[in-house]
């Protein structure tokens, strides 16, 4: 997917997941969506960062980096959502687009995806991308519905990192 489809997917994400998290029509729902939007949206931005730095969808594009950017709130406070972004640019590149992505970097090149997508340049981009965007809400809706709340104190497991001396 190209870059205005991961902007497209990541302000639809943030929009919507502002709803689930705070949940009204008021401020505070306001709030809680402008907060999520700027680190989603920098987040979806990073992994094609390895078009210009590494290679393309193998060095930015891989569970490790995810991992880092999952552990980078708890260790330093700082860019909590963050990894939502990275997370749906790794799920639209996979699903969305032709080419898959090298998971397993820098274990392994090989590039997994899906044989669902569409080629960057298809008119149906923006579609899929909207598809695949109303797909994540539901998921992310179910995660912090029954599973674990996104907006999870994280101060616990930061103190936790803390001494442990990280
Ligand atoms: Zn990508």
């Amino acid at each position: 997917m190209n870059k205005r489809g991961h902007v497209l997917n990541a302000l639809l994400l943030a929009l919507g997941l502002g709803f689930v998290i705070e949940p009204g029509l008021d401020a505070a729902t306001a709030r809680t969506t402008a907060q999520i939007t700027v680190p989603i949206v920098l987040g979806a931005l990073f992994p094609d960062v390895d078009t210009a730095f590494g290679r393309h969808r193998k060095t930015l594009h891989s569970l490790p980096v995810l991992g880092i950017f999952l552990a980078y709130p708890i260790v330093f406070g700082n860019l909590r959502y963050v990894w939502i972004g990275v997370l749906t640019h790794y799920i639209l590149d996979v699903v969305g687009s032709r080419r898959g992505i090298a998971l397993f970097h820098p274990l392994s090149d090989a590039e997994y995806g899906f044989p669902t997508g569409v080629t960057t340049s298809s008119k149906y981009a923006d579609l899929v991308t909207v598809v695949v965007t109303a797909i994540e809400l539901a998921a992310f809706w179910a995660i912090h519905t029954h599973v674990v709340a996104l907006d999870l104190d994280l101060s616990a497991a930061s103190e936790a990192a803390a001494a442990f001396g990280l």
